[in-house]
């Protein structure tokens, strides 16, 4: 079973927004475009972070929480596992003709070809797939053709698109099998380090949900709540 979420209009007016204008009333600083490119520790505790224009460091109390991906995690803490990368692709397609709606959210699941969900906004068609190591290798009118295939049948379109883009996230997500699943960290790395994101210990796939599971329990283990 499974309960479906749809950003109305998009990720960012569904997430992105509401947590800029959290953190704002919070008072917190937000400082986009500054990696983090190291970390000195202090025994097993951490004691700076650098940045490009400078070490932070860090007091009695402090607590630190690293939300990155989990490739820069291992490149700045020491123990971290490797994960083997599993692609997504997606084709959008623009329609000449707007199709009625395959279900009041605009989204269908896809059984028995090469696509797994589709999705129409407007005049757009996207059709994705998760797990999409062999398609992300393939050219991109060969997932192109494979993808309207599937798009055309399942909503009877007639003809063609009017143009198509494909894109292959190669990185997309860790690849998920049982022997990955025991190697995905608990959030506590240090007595004053957290670690976050959706490739950590969440009991749930690389998800935004996992991610935002995986932020609460950051949190929680931060304000030891
Ligand atoms: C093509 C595609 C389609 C997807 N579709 C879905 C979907 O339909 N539903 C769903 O639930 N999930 C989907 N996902 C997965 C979802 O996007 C992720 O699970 C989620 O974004 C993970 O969030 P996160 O905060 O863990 O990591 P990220 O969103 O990867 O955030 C990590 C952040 O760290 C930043 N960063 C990297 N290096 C540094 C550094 N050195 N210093 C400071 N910051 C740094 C990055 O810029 C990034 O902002 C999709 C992913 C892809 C790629």
């Amino acid at each position: 079973a499974s309960r479906p979420f749809l950003a109305r209009n998009g990720l960012s007016e569904t997430f992105i927004e509401p947590a800029l204008t959290a953190l704002a009333a919070a008072g917190a600083t937000l400082r986009l475009h500054h990696a983090l490119r190291r970390l000195s520790w202090n025994g097993a505790e951490l004691s700076e972070l650098h940045f490009d224009d400078g070490a932070v460091p860090l007091a009695a109390g402090d607590q630190v929480v690293l939300a990155l991906p989990w490739a820069v995690t291992a490149s700045l803490v020491p123990g971290i596992a490797a994960f083997p990368d599993s692609p997504i692709v997606n084709a959008h397609f623009r329609l000449s003709v707007t199709p009625a709606k395959p279900s009041p959210g605009g989204f269908l699941g896809l059984l028995g070809g090469t696509g797994q969900w589709l999705f129409l906004r407007g005049d757009v068609l996207s059709v994705t797939v998760s797990a999409a190591a062999d398609l992300a290798e393939r050219p991109a009118d060969e997932v192109a053709r494979l993808l309207w295939a599937d798009a055309a049948r399942a909503l009877s379109l007639p003809g063609g698109p009017e143009a198509v883009r494909v894109i292959k996230e190669k990185r997309a997500t860790i690849f998920h099998s049982p022997e990955m699943e025991s190697r995905r960290p608990p959030p506590r790395r240090a007595a004053n380090l957290v670690l976050a994101g959706d490739w950590t210990a969440t009991g749930l796939p690389c998800t935004i949900e996992g991610a935002l599971v995986s932020g609460a329990e950051a949190a929680r283990q931060v304000l030891k709540i």
